[in-house]
């Protein structure tokens, strides 16, 4: 990502699953947001191998270019965005 200009933040990667049911629960069970922030429990955060990034100047509101790039790259280094396909920051080993 450097190569093409861009800076990351690495905001989330291994969680514990009292923080996955945490989560879990926004938007569902109490309301820090009134939509949820995760579609599952049983999250690949659990162990380790995902991470939720952002660039590092716009945060999750980065352009289209960055986001691509991302895709781009996890994809070269063995990796894949999401799922769900819209949450463009979740960055996972592929098995
Ligand atoms: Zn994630």
């Amino acid at each position: 990502m450097r190569s093409k200009g861009h800076h990351i933040r690495v905001v989330e990667t291994l969680r514990t699953a009292d923080r996955q049911k945490w989560l879990y629960g926004i938007g569902r069970t109490h309301r820090l947001k009134d939509k949820p922030v995760t579609w599952t429990l049983n999250s690949i955060h659990l162990t380790g191998n995902a991470a939720d990034v952002c660039c590092e100047r716009t945060g999750y509101n980065a352009g289209d270019k960055f986001w691509d790039d991302l895709k781009t790259c996890a994809t070269l280094y063995g990796c894949e965005i999401g799922p769900p396909p819209w949450d463009r920051g979740h960055v996972q080993l592929l098995y």
